[in-house]
């Protein structure tokens, strides 16, 4: 099921910084998004209604600002919240994913023990650009013997192409650019 939302006020939310964190980017701030109480609470609410409540058994937010949604879409679910780090931040047994950016390589680990077998794992971030960081979401949670039960991103920069890295999988964006 996909819920009615006001897509134009949302994105009037959303701000274009030119050039952040470095030339040639525009990033997608959405901090305007998150500080008014009617679009941070209906983007909520969209990815739980899209997915359905019942249907997930644990949220995994990918840091630091799929935190920021993760979290209340687990609350509203009744899951579990599961973080997926940056190397060397979670304290217990890891699992590790390393990835291609633009320039470099990044690392994202996960509790090994944060889910398992039978689990149905919702994936949240606010962005899907060029899809690296959602596929290896998606690699550490099958991993883990855990089920990928969708993806939800606010925002999809759809020229990127992230979509055909996370294809196998069902997902829902907000926002698309
Ligand atoms: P990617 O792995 O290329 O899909 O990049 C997704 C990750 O990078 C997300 O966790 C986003 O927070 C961040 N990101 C990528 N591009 C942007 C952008 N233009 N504006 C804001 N965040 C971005």
């Amino acid at each position: 099921m996909r819920i009615q939302f006001d897509a134009d006020l949302l994105s009037a939310h959303v701000r274009d910084v030119a050039d952040f964190p470095r030339e040639g980017v525009t990033f997608k701030d959405i901090t305007p998004l998150l500080g008014n109480p009617a679009t941070f609470s209906s983007a909520v609410d969209a990815v739980v209604v899209s997915f359905g409540r019942g249907s997930i058994d644990k949220v995994v937010g990918i840091e630091a600002r799929g935190f920021i949604f993760a979290a209340p879409v687990a609350y509203h679910f009744g899951a579990g919240f599961v973080p997926l780090r940056k190397e060397g931040k979670l304290p217990h047994d890891t699992m590790r994913e390393t990835y291609e950016l633009e320039y470099g390589t990044e690392t994202l680990e996960i509790h090994a023990d944060a889910c398992g077998d039978g689990d149905r794992v919702l994936i949240v971030d606010d962005v899907l650009a060029t899809g690296g960081t959602a596929a290896a979401a998606c690699e550490l949670v099958e991993r883990t013997g855990a089920q990928v039960a969708g993806l939800a991103f606010v925002i999809e920069l759809t020229d990127l192409g992230g979509a055909q890295r996370i294809a196998d999988h069902d997902y829902f964006s907000l926002l698309t650019y």
